[in-house]
């Protein structure tokens, strides 16, 4: 299969160093297997994403040297592929998975689950809190929907079953569903797919055979095959990139400007290499 590989930012805010190490890699890996390289925004979250951000992460892929060989025609140029010009796509496999039933309606917060386990997991803050199994509805129910609605919809996850994959950078890896992460958000009330949606459903659409992306998203691979699973579609090859740290030992946010590309690009003496 010919090697496809992609470049995803969420325009939220300035790329840091995290993300230029992530992006060189991804270039990088895609170039050594004489591949395909896309680029696309994820702005499907329409709220928290900003067009000038999109703009800030192009111009600091140049300044990068980093570049992609697809995308709509603007010019003799490639625009990115921006991932909320798309929703009859996503609306589609919304109802692919409704018809499977395999996801639900849901109005459980995010703030519902995590006070509800709040208790149990005190001494572990950053343990992620796991929406409780008692909480799903029976089986076949939203099957009669025609529409999302304003409701979460969760993937019933199965319990108790070991996810394992191997990644090119972290070695195999292994999380079990219902105990590592439980029913997770797919689709979200105010309209659009959630993350773990968007992502699955963009990669089959382009034919990704190999996502680069950072090790933050480990779990989250976990969920992603099981969407894959879920939509009939086979999985890419993965390769998480460690993360960038900052002095604190802490994983770089967009809202730490102090490592932001931009920051650093401005700064002659900076090199990638
Ligand atoms: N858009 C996601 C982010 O910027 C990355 C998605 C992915 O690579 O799977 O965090």
């Amino acid at each position: 299969m010919a090697y496809r590989g992609r470049i995803a930012p969420t325009p939220t805010g300035l790329l840091h160093l995290g993300h230029a190490r992530t992006f060189a890699l991804a270039a990088k890996r895609c170039r050594e297997n004489a591949g395909t390289l896309v680029f696309r925004i994820e702005d499907i979250d329409t709220l928290r994403c900003k067009k000038e951000f999109a703009v800030a992460a192009m111009e600091d892929l140049k300044k990068l040297g980093i570049s992609w060989d697809e995308g709509p025609d603007v010019g003799g140029k490639f625009a990115p592929y921006v991932q909320s010009d798309n929703m009859p796509y996503f609306w589609g496999i919304w109802e692919k998975l409704k018809n499977a039933g395999i996801i639900y309606p849901c109005r459980r917060s995010r703030k519902d689950v995590a006070a509800a386990v709040r208790a149990p997991h005190a001494e572990d803050e950053a343990a992620e809190p796991i929406f409780p199994a008692s909480w799903r509805p029976p089986a076949g129910t939203g099957r009669d929907f025609s529409a999302p609605g304003d409701y979460n919809w969760r993937f019933r996850v199965p319990d108790g079953e070991t996810i394992t994959f191997f990644d090119e950078i972290q070695g195999k890896q292994t999380f079990v569903a219902g105990k590592d992460f439980g029913d997770f958000v797919v689709w979200r009330r105010d309209g659009v797919p959630a993350y773990e949606l968007a992502v699955v459903a963009d990669d089959i659409r382009m034919k990704i055979s190999e996502v680069v992306r950072g090790a933050d998203l480990l779990k989250s691979t976990a969920r992603q095959i099981l969407l894959y699973r879920a939509l009939g579609a086979i999985p890419p090859r993965w390769a998480h990139a460690p993360l960038v740290l900052d002095e604190n030992g802490k994983r770089l946010a967009k809202r730490s400007s102090a490592l932001s590309l931009r920051t650093l690009l401005e700064n002659k003496s900076f090199s990638l290499w």
